[in-house]
């Protein structure tokens, strides 16, 4: 696993939603690579303090604009984050 792969990776990592060997992969390579398990540190607290400050929904039109925005992207531009948050959003 390099540095890209693991930073692509890293969202579904503190999600839980990587496989058993993936989940493995990226926690090795966090210990072997200062900069990512400080990255990984770093998208940690923030989204703690986001769960913690940002308890408002988004206003409607913000998410709707979001949505198109998303929609209008093909499939294959989309990151990986924002398309699973697409059905998240609708
Ligand atoms: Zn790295």
């Amino acid at each position: 696993m390099d540095c890209d792969e693991m930073l692509a990776l890293i969202h579904h990592y503190m999600d839980g939603g990587l496989s058993q060997w993936r989940h493995r992969a990226v926690t090795k390579h966090m210990q072997d690579c200062p900069p990512c398990a400080h990255e990984h540190h770093y998208n940690l607290s923030f989204k703690q303090v986001v769960s913690q400050k940002c308890t408002e929904e988004a206003p409607a039109g913000l998410r709707l604009r979001i949505t198109a925005a998303l929609d209008s992207l093909p499939t294959s531009e989309v990151p990986l984050d924002l398309s699973s948050g697409r059905d998240f959003l609708k």
